[in-house]
């Protein structure tokens, strides 16, 4: 087993899934279910995760993974400037500390 793909969005995961079976590649989602009750638990830890179930596959499910995932989800990360957390790009603001991004013009420093 291999994980080849985490994301927040469960229907993106289940989407991937859905092109890798496609191409003959077994694979599950893990924590398909579980955002709702995450707890304490960090964000990151509770993402759907996208495995697949033969090692072997691993690097063809990358690939297409990368081909198959929507446009606007790529991009670059970018770092908060608040806590020094990588952010996926379609976030406009941190999941950790709703610090903004770089983009947004910042009052400099004090
Ligand atoms: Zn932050």
């Amino acid at each position: 087993m291999k994980r080849v793909f985490s994301s927040h969005d469960p229907m993106l995961a289940g989407y991937l899934r859905a092109v890798l079976e496609e191409h003959g590649i077994g694979c599950i989602v893990k924590n398909e279910y579980l955002l709702g009750g995450a707890g304490e638990l960090p964000p990151t830890e509770c993402w759907p995760e996208l495995w697949v179930v033969e090692d072997g596959d691993e690097a063809r499910a990358r690939a297409i993974v990368e081909e198959a995932r929507p446009a606007e989800a790529a991009g670059e990360r970018w770092r908060c400037p608040g806590c020094g957390e990588w952010i996926e790009p379609e976030f406009g603001a941190c999941w950790r500390c709703a610090g903004g991004s770089p983009d947004v013009p910042s009052a400099g420093p004090a």
